[in-house]
């Protein structure tokens, strides 16, 4: 045998020297010369130990006791086990080596905790044939304990189990040796898994699963982790599921480890910042790349300090199947990413609209990127075939139009008015908020173009009303094309988004029939595609900026915070004149038999403003009584006191989550810097929501959705088992949302039945 030293650091082991340090080290080596993060760790090498053997006069004795022993025989093997063991742990340790491990223990800081594992190193031979010798040690602090660990390790190359094994392979217990990895404990604030790629299908994107306190929680099971997923080709966080933890484990002192209730703060709060999901996909990265297979990693951080604690190939998906290198190479570069705000894939010259001048260099087809849009932007966007803005999320007035006129959009890209240049053709995916370079995505999922069904079958009956949210009168057809359940919400201020004046312009330039009469064929276009069906329209919640550039925008007054300003219903009670012209063209659809038509306000905070609104309405010569009058939910203030809203007698309540979420969490809806924190799911909303669900039912009233949370299943599930009575979703949402609110429904009805039997 080569001269080796007694200590190696992982820094200084290569991959062929599994005879010294066994496979745990090697791996360990490997790993941190890729770059991973790997806790400090020294080996104590297999030299080391037989030097060990041989130094201190067992190696006869020992192998003496081994030889021509009958395995079969359970007694005789646990005796001789036993004495091989006691032979290891009574010998004398040779001074030298001591001395070697406790410097490089004192190295690593000499009240370092660390944990003492085995690792098995007969050369050709793979870990798991050493069954019963993988001890491991944790919690190991000092000097004295340190050796003594040691120490067991290499004794439990003589437990029973170790013996039997190796006799039943064929091998001698002479020839195999042990090394021992010593390595620093990381004692994680938070730690979790993660898989590479997909585990089932193959897919480039990185799953991380994440809890508070050490990594056993997670692998255990004990507790239901965060669940991440990051896009590893956009290099985007693309669903994140934050959970309900209750119990984390945590170090005990000496005594190993402990579980204690996490404090209620905390167990609902996202595990990992955006940074760290970033920096864990990275190394997820590394590791598969540097593997060349799918690899299922741990991890644990500490102090803000990231630590790769294993890496082995996920076995759930062969390479092959993974697909990784051929995505990448077969599609086109990514240019930017934002959030994918309205599905679909179109390619086209990109033209930059910077201020209203550009508006006109828009052509049909035409790639339309812009800052931000505007509602005077509206006739261009029409024309583009895919929209992209720097900034925004997914419920910006750019994303919501965007849905409703179909065109593909990817919104809060933060750079695209300086990265793109005029006339330079791309190719954006508004499912997912890509952009690529080029006219051609060769591996575009086509299926991500927004499908309009209708009923090609049979229709799926809920219970539940499935409504569509639409506002543009070209958009009409589309939408009830969906065999949706009515209107859900129609939004006044884009109905007269392509008007380029503000209601206040027409007001002073005593243009109110105007005004009138285009509120008036607008909605009368889309109740003429819904045939009696409920349409709820809302009277004009216009932030003043959004109305800035339109002609009388001037006007508007500036505000810091337009989104906390005056707006929705509050506005159009001090803006009187405002209110009236609405009311009048409602005025004139009743007139005309119309009376599916509802009416909805915006905004509302107290029940004085609906009663307000409702005596308003009353004065303006509107059979108040008898027509459907009702609120957004979209302030707390709304849900809270949402007993007296049905004391004042409101008919229904839709929740705008749009809203309701950025002022329950403060986090400004059309922001992309705080988009991460836009949490639908946040317990604050959906607790509010419950408990307005429950108001609603007990008090008769109908209670619906029509934020963008209403066009994602996976709410649309909890708001069908929470009680809610309708949902209004996109023109492209609706059949899932259909599906959705089916089966959740189907699944309600079974499980009271099976309760009953
Ligand atoms: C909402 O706030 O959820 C909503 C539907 O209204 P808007 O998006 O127009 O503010
Ligand atoms: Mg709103």
């Amino acid at each position: 045998m080569s001269k080796m030293p007694d200590i190696m650091w992982l820094a200084e082991i290569k991959k062929d020297d599994i005879p010294s340090v066994g496979g745990k080290g090697a791996s360990l080596g490997e790993m941190n010369a890729v770059g991973l993060p790997v806790p400090p760790a020294f080996v104590v090498t297999a030299q080391a130990f037989r030097r060990f053997l041989v130094e201190s006069g067992i190696e006869t004795e020992l192998f003496g006791k081994l030889e021509n022993l009958d395995v079969e025989d359970a007694d005789v093997l646990e005796a001789s086990a036993e004495k091989a063991m006691k032979t290891v742990m009574d010998a004398k340790m040779p001074e030298s080596i001591k001395k070697s491990i406790i410097e490089s223990y004192t190295k690593m800081g000499d009240t370092t905790v660390v944990a003492v594992r085995s690792s098995a190193t007969a050369e050709d031979l793979p870990d798991a044939s050493f069954a019963g010798q993988q001890e491991t040690y944790l919690n190991i602090k000092g000097e004295n304990d340190l050796i003594e660990a040691i120490q067991k390790c290499w004794a439990s190359l003589y437990g029973a189990r170790a013996i039997y094994y190796r006799a039943k392979q064929g091998f001698e217990d002479r020839g195999v040796d042990i090394a021992v990895v010593v390595q620093k404990l990381v004692y994680s604030e938070k730690s979790g898994v993660m898989f590479s790629s997909h585990p089932v299908s193959g897919e480039p994107t990185t799953i991380i699963e994440a809890s508070w306190g050490l990594g056993e929680a997670v692998v255990s099971g004990i507790v239901s982790p965060d669940n991440y997923v990051f896009d590893q080709r956009t290099h985007r966080v693309i669903d994140r599921y934050i959970a309900n933890k209750i119990v984390e484990i945590l170090p005990d002192g000496d005594k190993g480890t402990k579980e204690v209730d996490i404090p209620k703060d905390r167990q609902d709060s996202p595990v990992l910042s955006v940074e760290e999901i970033e920096k864990l996909a990275k190394f997820a990265k590394i590791a598969e790349d540097h593997y060349d297979t799918p690899q299922d990693l741990e991890w644990g951080i500490v102090g803000g300090t990231i630590y790769i604690l294993q890496s082995r190939p996920i076995t759930t998906i062969t390479s092959k199947s993974s697909g990784k290198k051929e995505k990448s190479e077969d599609t086109g570069k990514i240019l930017l990413e934002g959030q994918g705000a309205s599905p679909g894939i179109a390619t086209g010259a990109v033209v930059i609209v910077n201020s209203i001048k550009d508006l006109s260099k828009v052509k049909d087809g035409n790639i339309m990127v812009a800052k931000m849009t505007n509602p005077d932007m509206v006739p261009a966007m029409r024309k583009a075939a895919a929209i992209i803005t720097d900034e925004g999320g997914m419920t910006c007035h750019a994303a919501i139009v965007s849905r409703e006129l179909g065109t593909p959009a990817a919104v809060g890209t933060k750079k695209a008015t300086h990265m793109l240049k005029n006339g330079q053709v791309v190719t954006i995916d508004g499912e997912k908020g890509i952009v690529f370079e080029g006219g051609e995505l060769k591996n575009a999922d086509k299926t991500a173009q927004p499908v309009i069904t209708g009923f090609a079958q049979a229709p799926i009956i809920t219970a539940t009303s499935i409504k569509v949210n639409v506002s543009l009168p070209e958009a009409a057809k589309r939408a009830a094309a969906t065999g949706a359940d009515g209107v859900g919400l129609l939004r006044i201020e884009h109905l007269i988004l392509g008007l380029g004046k503000t209601p206040q312009w027409y007001i002073r330039n005593n243009k109110e029939d105007e005004f009138i009469n285009e509120l008036y064929t607008g909605i009368k276009t889309v109740m003429d595609e819904f045939n009696g069906k409920p349409v709820w329209v809302r009277t004009l919640d216009a932030p003043t900026d959004e109305f800035r550039n339109m002609k009388g925008g001037e006007e508007e007054p500036e505000e810091h915070n337009p989104m906390l300003g005056w707006r929705g219903i509050r506005r159009d009670l001090q803006s009187r004149d405002q209110f009236r012209l609405q009311v009048e063209a409602f005025k004139k659809l009743w007139n005309e038999g119309y009376d599916n038509l509802g009416i909805m306000f915006p905004l509302v905070g107290h029940p004085d403003e609906f009663i307000a609104a409702k005596g308003l309405m009353k004065e303006f010569g509107v059979d108040v009584e008898n027509r459907v009058l009702g609120i957004m939910v979209e302030i707390p203030s709304s849900a809270i006191l949402i007993d007296d809203f049905i004391a004042a007698g409101i008919q229904f309540a839709s929740f705008g989550t749009n809203d309701l979420i950025q002022y329950t969490l403060a986090i400004d809806r059309n922001n992309q810097n705080v988009a991460y924190m836009y949490r639908p799911k946040h317990p604050a909303v959906l607790k509010l929501i419950k408990y307005a669900i429950e108001r609603c039912r007990a008090g008769g009233v109908e209670c619906s959705i029509c934020g963008q949370a209403g066009s994602d299943p996976e709410m649309v599930k909890w708001l069908v088992e929470t009680g809610i009575t309708s949902v209004s979703a996109n023109i492209d949402a609706i059949s899932k949302i259909r599906e959705t609110a089916a089966k959740t429904e189907k699944k309600i009805i079974l499980d009271a039945a099976r309760k009953q039997h």
